[in-house]
């Protein structure tokens, strides 16, 4: 009965957390209303995917060049690295702004879109858990030139687990020797820096909350050797690589917040980052509902088009619900990140484990 008593005071414990964690910091509630700035930003990433994404995607699918061009286009239009706040020369954007402006490019080319945006992935930690000397050494570097930054996680045999990587770097001195293989790395031989996550305490009982450390390396390091590029199915234009990294020497300059935070660093980013794979996700159906609807009214079967046939009308609707759906998760997922203190997965499962453990430990009194 006592048993009974303290896991349930426990259990309501960890509730009232994830119930305080979770609650807004605003009182009026979900507000998806676009102000007169986002707007703006929404036409001028419309505009440019119209005139220069569009146009050339055929050609970066085709090619899997990475489109530089495009990307020194839209790095000049001030449409990239929105997210670098103002006090470093940025604009501070929140998840949703950059959000809209990611739909308006997957609209013209998801590959190209990710070429543009992959380096918010490598940017979001550093925003997130950087000291002022880095920030603005990293940061400042891609707002003064057209430059491309990676986030180095997954590996040959570790992607959903992160907790399963093996790359490992070992402290020399003022330095970091950093060991190990990533793969699927998005910019990967494109990019300036690299975020990079590896294992530095070797003892495999050490939680992973504590066994991991984030590091920045420069593409100029020696011992940093991009793969060949994949040759993916889709994302072509996007490049994606395997990255060796053979006794890198890593400044202790370059460790993000401490030894033994890479992992909360990792696995805060994705809290960041996912709302905007949705809204990519949300501008490819946008395209493919445009699309198909164009197709409909043109063709004719019967002397009528083919929109007017019930079951092809039925096929665009159900469509149009999925691609309206679809934006309204995003919006409201980027809207909790910006404005709620979201308790992120990993800490929510942090919390249970730690909620079982207790429960198993009581149980063995
Ligand atoms: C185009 C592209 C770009 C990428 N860019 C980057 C990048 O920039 N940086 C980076 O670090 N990584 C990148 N990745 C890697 C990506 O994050 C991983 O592919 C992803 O995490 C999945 O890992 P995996 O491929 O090892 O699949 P696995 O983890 O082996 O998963 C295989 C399948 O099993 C399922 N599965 C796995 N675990 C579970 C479970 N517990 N319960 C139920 N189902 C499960 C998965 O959903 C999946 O369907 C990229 C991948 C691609 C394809």
């Amino acid at each position: 009965m006592a048993t009974y008593k303290i896991c349930r005071d426990v259990f309501k414990q960890a509730n009232k957390t994830i119930a305080y964690c979770s609650r807004s910091n605003i009182s009026t509630g979900y507000n998806f209303a676009l102000s007169d700035t986002q707007r703006e930003f929404q036409e001028l990433a419309r505009k440019f995917t119209r005139e220069e994404i569009i146009p050339k995607a055929a050609h970066h699918d085709k090619t899997g060049e990475f489109p530089w061009d495009i990307f020194k286009k839209a790095w000049n239009l001030g449409l990239l690295n929105g997210n670098i706040p103002t006090e470093l020369g940025g604009m501070g954007n929140n998840v949703f702004d950059a959000c809209l402006i990611t739909e308006e490019f997957a609209y013209g080319c998801t590959g190209i879109l990710l070429a543009l945006q992959g380096t918010g992935l490598g940017q979001a930690p550093v925003i997130a858990a950087g000291t002022k000397e880095q920030k603005k050494k990293y940061l400042g570097r891609l707002l003064e030139e057209p430059l491309v930054a990676a986030y180095c996680v997954t590996e040959p045999i570790a992607g959903s687990d992160v907790a399963g990587i093996k790359t490992k770097a070992e402290k020399k001195g003022d330095e970091w020797i950093l060991n190990g293989q990533k793969m699927w790395i998005t910019n990967g031989g494109v990019a300036n820096w690299y975020f990079v996550l590896a294992r530095t305490n070797p003892d495999p009982k050490v939680p992973a909350s504590k066994a991991f450390t984030a590091f920045i390396v420069e593409r100029d390091f020696p011992g940093v050797i991009p793969g060949r590029k994949e040759q993916n199915m889709g994302q072509r234009a996007s490049d994606t690589r395997g990255i060796t990294f053979e006794d890198v020497r890593v400044p202790k300059e370059n460790v993000l917040i401490g030894e033994g935070q890479g992992f909360k660093i990792a696995m805060g980013t994705f809290d960041k980052t996912r709302p905007d794979v949705a809204a990519g996700a949300t501008g490819l159906s946008q395209r493919c509902l445009d699309e198909a609807s164009k197709y409909a009214v043109e063709r004719k079967t019967f002397g009528v088009p083919i929109a007017n046939h019930q079951a092809v009308a039925f096929l665009l609707a159900d469509m149009g619900i999925g691609v309206e759906l679809s934006r309204l998760g995003w919006m409201k997922a980027a809207w909790e990140v910006d404005n709620v203190e979201v308790i992120s997965l990993y800490e929510k499962q942090q919390l249970f484990v730690e909620f079982r453990t207790l429960f198993v430990n009581i149980n063995e009194r």
